[in-house]
């Protein structure tokens, strides 16, 4: 085997994507299956629709293409809104696309027409996280630029919460959605069709009974990958976690003092390192650095052993109460979703499917 490597228990995955289909479907929700924290890996994505997700979306067209390319029929949303320049190819390749500036949605518009297609717009909106979408007050008026225009279908609306601000879901914040879709119907005499409300931390709403009853779609990833919700940090019910297991291997196993020798400069980021003096030290490098993983995410699955630093190629790890170890060793380690998203895009890490 070639270290490091992310082992992916494909079973767990699927049972998780199965739970939350079935758990969401009960409350009259579809999932879409968010495909990139694995960089749309295909096994991953297939345990996915094995288990009956029926819509996907990705941030990366990158991502989209290979699953376009491994001949996936179902629909696929590009869910990053587009840029400019990439508007050409995401109607190409993507059913869809989440979006907030009217500007690239008649861009998309343009596109679509011209090579006969209907590209499916999701009009984002800003119920109080501030990364993408159109404020609240501004809702009707962009949506009426969009309906009626040739080339897109206004499909609904959507938010997005617990990602730059850290903003809870809530009754409030999700029924902004559905106050907004019933004002676009009055006036605009359309039917909106979705309103997407949410991502893995929404589900914790859900299970209280706080969602604002006629949000129909969620877009969910790490409760799927992980069964992990960060934003509110917990393990998703019913869900199982260690679905990912980073292996590494030793390079160097030898006792050194735990404060470092001589002038203390910047560290390889440009950090000034300040270190705690524990005395001698059994100490451990492992073949694997900050070019490949977020380190402060990973965990390691002995819990005799304890992660001190990295600098680009090589991890730290402190083994003193380890009862044995030496060079060859392969160490292991879970992961939060930070931690998996940067092992799945590094190329030095071997991704291995367990099925
Ligand atoms: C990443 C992403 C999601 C999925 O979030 P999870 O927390 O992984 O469920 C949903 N919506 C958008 C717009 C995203 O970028």
């Amino acid at each position: 085997m070639k270290y490091p490597c992310v082992e992916i228990d494909i079973n767990k995955i699927r049972h998780n994507a199965r739970y939350v289909v079935d758990y969401c479907g009960k409350n009259g929700i579809e999932v879409m299956g968010i495909t990139k924290g694995i960089c749309a890996l295909l096994p991953v994505v297939m345990a996915m629709l094995d288990a009956g997700v029926k819509k996907l979306g990705d941030s990366r067209l990158h991502n989209i293409e290979a699953l376009r390319k491994a001949g996936f029929e179902v629909p696929i949303y590009l869910i990053r809104i587009p840029m400019l320049s990439e508007v050409r190819d995401a109607v190409h390749l993507a059913d869809g696309s989440l979006n907030s500036e009217v500007g690239v949605i008649k861009a998309l518009a343009h596109e679509a027409q011209a090579i006969g297609k209907i590209h499916k717009v999701i009009l984002m909106v800003d119920v109080g996280d501030l990364r993408e979408g159109v404020m609240p007050e501004d809702v009707l008026d962009v949506a009426g630029q969009i309906i009626g225009c040739p080339g897109v279908e206004f499909e609904g609306l959507g938010t997005n919460l617990g990602c730059y601000g850290g903003i809870l879901a809530s009754y409030e914040n999700t029924k902004v959605l559905v106050d907004l879709a019933a004002d676009i119907e009055k006036r605009y005499g359309i039917k909106v069709k979705t309103l997407s409300g949410g991502n893995t931390a929404t589900l914790a709403l859900l299970e209280k009974g706080e969602l604002a009853p006629g949000i129909n779609q969620f877009r969910i990833g790490e409760a799927i990958l992980l069964g992990t919700d960060e934003t509110n940090s917990r393990n998703v019910p019913g869900t199982l976690q260690g679905t990912m297991k980073l292996k590494a291997e030793v390079i160097e196993v030898k006792t050194k003092p735990s404060l470092p020798i001589g002038e203390v400069g910047r560290d390889a980021f440009g950090n000034v390192p300040v270190f705690e003096d524990k005395g001698l030290m059994k100490r451990a490098i492992v073949a694997l650095g900050k070019q490949d993983c977020r380190i402060e995410g990973l965990r390691p699955l002995d819990e005799t052993i304890e992660i001190l630093g990295a600098s680009s190629d090589h991890m730290i790890i402190d083994v003193t109460k380890r009862s044995k170890i030496e060079t060859g060793d392969v160490l292991e380690f879970g992961m939060n979703y930070g931690a998996m998203l940067s092992l799945m895009t590094s190329k030095y890490v071997d991704k291995i499917t367990l099925c």
